[in-house]
């Protein structure tokens, strides 16, 4: 295990703290994961990218990390106060699919997103679906410890009761008086006992159509409940990070950790981490904003506010260009900047095999890359880090021209730590790569047919060979070993 002192923003303490794990060596994270029914939106993308560098960075200072983020495929309602639809069922009425048909297209949607941006899949992706009987488990535990209530086939968590005897706002920090005024006041139709109560179980009317069997009749349930049930069934009743979008923090994550004191005792999670959002030319994403678009519209430029397509590495790029929880805003600008800021990165990395050495540096190599694991290290500080890293292309630059030198030692320390950040911890890779196991093979298949043209003295025939692959950009060279080719760009 590399030594290091990471230290993480933790929105439960508001403060920044040593991270430590429970169990020496090993890290439990949970992240919430997309609810899958629509495309894949872009502010989750940044979310899951972030998380994805902080379990590249975890797994590269040696922890073995369990990460489970989960697909959220029923009972998230589309406000949060228990009203609306079901996303997913309004989604399959609209298109006249079964919901699972949605869960399946869009399920696939965003692993293709996430696999374009380079994220590395979780350990576990459980769904809401799949653990139908750990929710219901859990609903019986809370309500048994006299947390919940059933009323009319529904059962709530009693918010006044909790907050009676734990800190039910811990999270936020917020006044729960002020909570309580924010919060619009019962309707006499409510089943809840109190405005800030909120459904662990829902009662399904007769069109719902996802629905299971439980003690308290047909229904469905509550979006929070599922965090807290497989969290806690795949990580224990407590785990060192659980993470999200920081909208999630003030109603899911708060629910979240509500539920779990109640059934366990105890606060699920040691250190909350939180992202922030995207905005886009300084305001807020939103589809009723015109503003908002989907990835594959950010790849192929095909979106009003958009002068151009950008790659996903170009995006990654960006991502990183801003600490996780500062805002990040899109403008053609700033990611025509990312893009020659990644193709800089790309074409220095290309450079490190074949620089010379010498007998002594100029730089000092081993001082950068403590600056680099300085600023991973503080909070994951991802520009800090990229800007420590174009010092080294910087270097790479110098030595390549002959202005700098680098000891043999160096060289190798050099390329070390930028392989391992660029590619393994910030997960940047090359792009348009061609596969060159498959050119060789092409190229060997044409030189072969070249050979026999020759060998049957069919010399129109092999130089025609040779000019063609020439006006392509493959150079063809005859040896006594045999022939051999390279391409130029
Ligand atoms: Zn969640």
């Amino acid at each position: 295990m590399i030594s290091h002192d990471l230290k993480i923003y933790n929105t439960l303490t508001r403060q920044t703290e040593l991270f430590e794990p429970l169990h020496k060596g090993h890290v439990g994270m949970y992240v919430c994961g997309p609810t899958v029914y629509s495309n894949a939106h872009l502010g989750n993308a940044r979310t899951f990218m972030s998380f994805d560098i902080l379990f590249r960075y975890l797994t590269h200072l040696g922890y073995k990390v369990r990460y489970v983020r989960n697909i959220t495929d029923a009972g998230h309602l589309e406000s949060d106060a228990d009203e609306g639809e079901d996303k997913i069922s309004k989604k399959a009425k609209l298109e006249q699919l079964e919901p699972m048909e949605i869960v399946q297209r869009y399920t696939i949607d965003f692993h293709n997103m996430m696999q374009l941006f380079n994220a590395l899949p979780p350990s576990i992706e459980p769904t809401a679906t799949g653990h139908i009987i750990e929710q219901i488990e859990m609903t019986k535990k809370i309500i048994a410890n006299g947390y919940a209530y059933e009323a009319n086939g529904s059962v709530y968590f009693d918010v006044e009761k909790f907050a009676a005897q734990h800190n039910y706002t811990a999270l936020t920090g917020r006044n729960l008086e002020d909570l309580m005024n924010g919060t619009r006041e019962l309707g006499g139709q409510d089943e809840k006992r109190g405005r800030l109560d909120f459904a662990l179980w829902i009662k399904a009317n007769p069109e719902h159509i996802m629905r299971w069997p439980s003690p308290w009749g047909e229904g469905f349930p509550g979006w929070h409940l599922e965090c807290s049930a497989m969290s806690s069934k795949y990580l224990g009743d407590q785990f060192d990070i659980h993470g999200g979008g920081m909208d999630l923090a003030p109603t899911h994550h708060t629910n979240e950790i509500a539920q779990n004191i109640a059934c366990s005792h105890k606060t699920p999670a040691r250190y909350w981490i939180h992202t922030n959002m995207l905005t886009v030319n300084g305001q807020k994403m939103s589809k009723s904003l015109g503003n908002s678009f989907l990835p594959h519209e950010l790849f192929t430029g095909n979106h009003p506010l958009l002068e151009k397509g950008y790659s996903p590495m170009t995006v990654r790029f960006f991502v990183l260009q801003a600490h996780y929880r500062s805002t990040l805003d899109f403008s053609n600008e700033a990611l025509q900047a990312a893009e020659k800021g990644f193709a800089r990165l790309m074409n220095a990395m290309k450079l490190l095999d074949g620089l010379k050495t010498s007998a002594t540096s100029t730089t000092n190599i081993q001082a950068l890359k403590d600056k680099v694991y300085a600023a991973m290290n503080d909070d994951l500080n991802t520009p800090i880090a990229l800007s420590h890293l174009f010092e080294g292309v910087r270097v790479i630059n110098s030595v390549s021209d002959g202005k700098e030198t680098l000891t043999e030692l160096d060289k190798a320390l050099l390329i070390q730590l930028m392989r391992t950040f660029v590619f393994d911890v910030l997960g940047l890779k090359e792009e348009n790569a061609v596969n060159t196991d498959k050119i060789d093979g092409l190229m060997s298949m044409i030189l072969n047919v070249r050979n026999e043209a020759k060998a049957k003295k069919d010399f129109a025939t092999s130089d025609l060979i040779r000019e063609k692959l020439k006006e392509i950009g493959f150079e063809i060279k005859d040896g006594k070993e045999g022939t051999t080719y390279t391409l130029s760009n």
